[in-house]
This record gives C-alpha cells, structure tokens and sequence, in this order.
C-alpha cells in the first residue's frame, strides 16, 4: 500500500531545545501504527508536529502527506487535508454543546455549510455506535463529562469528521475496562466506515489487543530507536522499554 505519511530525518524544536533528532517515520495508507515511548520520549510532540502546531518549529526534515510535502503548512490546512489529532487532555467549552461543537468542526474541516437535520442523524448514528445517551449531544462540551465521557466525545469527532488520517494521544488514558472497549470500538467503526489510517499513541494492552496493528514504532528520546509489526507493542507491554534504549542513532 501507498504511504499516506512519510517523514524524513526530521528534527523539532521548541523555545531553542531540540525535541525531535531526526525521525523518519512512514504510515501505509489504510493502516493502524501505534507509537510508543517512555514519558518525555517525544511522542505528543511528535502528534504536534503532524498536525501543524506553532509551538514546535521544524528544524529540518520534511514531513510528506498524500504524496505533497506539507512541512511549512498551517494546522488548518493540514486540517482541511484530513489529519486530525485528539488531544491527551480534552477541552471543557461552556456555552457551546457537544452538538454544535462537532458541526462547527465539520464545517471548519469541509468548508461547506453542514444541514442542521443532517447533522443530527449522523451524530445520533455515532452515539448508537459509542452507547452514549443522546441527551450528551445538547450538554456543554465536556462540561461536567467524566474521563470516560470525555474520550467518547473525541473519538466521536473521528466518527463525524471522519478524518483520512487521525492521531490518537493516548485517548485511552484513565479509562475504565467497559469506556476502553467502547473506544476501540469506535475506532473499528471509524476504520470499517472510513477506512481511515490511525497513528495510535497509547499504552494501553487492552486497547492493543483489540485494534489490529500493523507497525510499532518505539520513539526513544526524540528518535526512532526500534520498528516492527503488532507483535512489537506487546513485547515492550511484557518487557518494558529498557532493551531499547541505547539502541537508538
Ligand atoms: P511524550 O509525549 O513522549 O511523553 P513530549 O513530546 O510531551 O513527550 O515531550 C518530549 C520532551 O519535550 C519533554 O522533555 C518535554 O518536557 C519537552 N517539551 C514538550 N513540549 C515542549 C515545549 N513546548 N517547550 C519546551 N519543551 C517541551
Ligand atoms: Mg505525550
């Protein structure tokens, strides 16, 4: 299969530190990589850095989407491309519901006028998926939501916005047994129904075990000290990180 991502010798600061030491990384397209590392490694900058954010600069390297080298562009063209990054630790937005939140965001991604009816059909659609209460969809966004509740409403942005390329940062964190089964299942619905491409930051067995993973990648800090197939996530689960480290140049 063709790459979707491919990033070459890349190198990321942030306020004169270097993050990143030259990371080449590359995703088939249709394919579910997850990303792991000790804390500190450099993951979430890494996410950051896919997804276009101001606070880190690349240094050198370059970052190619779709076959067109998207290094100097903006979060919200990236956006419109279809990468999307959930964050490791969701917003609360009184005033604007769950709702509005997720139709603002697919107009923002398509640039068209989203219907409200046809909007609302989805979204009920997605909440059946995830077992979330439709009553969720007119409270404030994330206002009051347990950590359960929170990650539901991410991955139901994967869902609506269906997003070619999206960027888990350990969505599965804090979650129950019961809210981490509804996350993954999420996640095959978005894969079945998009057939979107997942870089999946996690640390997570139970999650493990219930995506199919094609590519482990282990970022040791700021480089890709080892690569392999599923099998890889779960011997670092069993094994930790140790073996690892020092391997990387
Ligand atoms: P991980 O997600 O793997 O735990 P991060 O990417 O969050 O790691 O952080 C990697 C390193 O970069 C850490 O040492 C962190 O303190 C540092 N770092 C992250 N963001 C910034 C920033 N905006 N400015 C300065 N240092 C940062
Ligand atoms: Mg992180």
């Amino acid at each position: 299969m063709s790459d979707i991502l491919k990033i070459e010798n890349l190198t990321v600061a942030a306020e004169e530190t270097e993050l990143l030491h030259g990371v080449d990384l590359a995703v088939g397209e249709g394919e579910t990589h997850v990303l792991m590392g000790q804390n500190g490694a450099g993951k979430s900058t890494l996410g950051s850095t896919i997804m276009g954010s101001p606070e880190y600069k690349v240094t050198g390297g370059k970052i190619i989407f779709d076959g067109e080298d998207i290094t100097e562009e903006s979060a919200d063209k990236r956006a419109k491309r279809g990468i999307f990054l959930s964050f490791q630790n969701p917003v609360e937005i009184p005033g604007i519901t769950l709702s509005e939140f997720l139709r603002n965001a697919a107009e923002q991604q398509t640039g068209k006028r989203v219907k409200l009816w046809d909007h609302k059909k989805k979204l009920a659609a997605a909440m059946e998926v995830l077992g979330m209460d439709s009553s969720y969809a007119d409270r404030d966004l994330n206002v009051g939501f347990s950590g359960g509740e929170k990650k539901k409403a991410e991955i139901l942005q994967l869902l609506i916005l269906k997003p070619r390329f999206a960027i888990l940062d350990e969505t599965d964190s804090g979650l129950d047994v019961d809210a981490v089964k509804t996350v993954s299942k999420g996640i095959e619905e978005y894969r079945k129904s998009v057939g979107g491409t997942l870089l999946v930051i996690t640390h997570n067995a139970k999650i493990l075990e219930e995506l199919s993973v094609d590519a482990t990648h282990i970022l040791v800090n700021g480089r890709i000290a080892k690569e392999g197939d599923g099998k890889l996530a779960a011997d670092v689960l069993e094994n930790g990180f140790e073996k690892y480290v020092g391997e990387e140049n």
